[in-house]
């Protein structure tokens, strides 16, 4: 059974219009997808200070627990959202949180404090060393984020290596490794899974975030808890490239993907 964990509807700023919650429980009813999670972008500081478009966060769940029934007897559909940069404003990002009964919460960073979304970067005039030190910026804000309460998953570790690729460039994740292997530590310690986000894959960079060597120092740290999704922000999208991430995790040493529903923990066999 095939689970993608990480997607969005026309409720997130950057959803398509077709994505209604409807039509990507059916996308994902017809890829075979038996686990869906419904993770709209909740950016905190979006919220706080207008540095995202303003999510409705009413909308997004009323949408989403609507599908979930009308679904019940195809799919197991989990609540979702993904929360962008918590740390960054920790009591609206508890009361986001906690607004709604979310089965399942994403743990994201797209951005540094003070500085644009990685998506937004001229990284076709940066430098290697400029950029590297942004990413080590970043590591930190995860690291201190894996502690804030009541996250599953931390999404897209490699997010920036994808922006990279955009301008033709690289991403030497080496300099990285002592401050990812600080970063697993820290979600080991508090049972938060890592995601494999497989857009990559589908969109064409031919690498998933993360690739094989950063899962490998993560298992290697002690880590067993991932979960997998195609970050589809449409329905022809959803389920794209789970069947490559799910091979790239079983070489790489797991054979279950951990997912939440009504908070309780379940593993999905990960089968090819
Ligand atoms: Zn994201
Ligand atoms: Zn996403």
């Amino acid at each position: 059974m095939l689970c993608d964990l990480h997607t969005h509807t026309h409720n997130s700023f950057d959803g398509f219009p077709e994505a209604t919650a409807h039509a990507m429980a059916q996308a994902a009813v017809d890829a075979g997808v038996g686990v869906l999670a419904l993770t709209d972008h909740c950016e905190v500081n979006g919220q706080v200070q207008g540095l995202y478009p303003y999510f409705d966060q009413s909308a997004s769940f009323a949408e989403i627990t609507a599908a979930r029934d009308a679904f019940a007897d195809k799919l197991t559909l989990l609540r979702g959202i993904e929360l962008g940069q918590p740390m960054e404003h920790p009591e609206q990002a508890l009361t986001m949180r906690e607004a709604y009964d979310y089965d399942f919460v994403i743990l994201s960073l797209h951005n540094i404090p003070n500085i644009p979304d990685f998506y937004l970067l001229r990284t076709d005039r940066m430098s290697e060393q400029h950029y590297h030190m942004l990413y080590d910026k970043l590591l930190d804000a995860m690291i201190a984020s894996v502690a804030f309460p009541g996250v599953h998953t931390l999404a897209h570790v490699t997010y920036p290596a994808r922006y990279w690729a955009e301008a033709g460039k690289q991403f030497d994740i080496k300099p990285h490794i002592p401050r990812l292997t600080k970063l697993f530590e820290a979600l080991c310690k508090q049972g938060v899974a890592l995601e494999v986000n497989v857009s990559t894959l589908w969109k064409g960079y031919g690498f998933a975030m993360p690739d094989r060597e950063v899962l490998e120092l993560y298992k290697h740290v002690g880590g067993e808890l991932v979960t997998i999704g195609s970050d589809a922000h449409a329905p022809c999208n959803v389920g794209n490239s789970i069947a490559d991430g799910c091979k790239l995790l079983l070489d790489c040493g797991f054979d279950q993907i951990v997912a939440y529903k009504e908070g309780k923990q379940f593993f999905v066999p990960i089968t090819l």
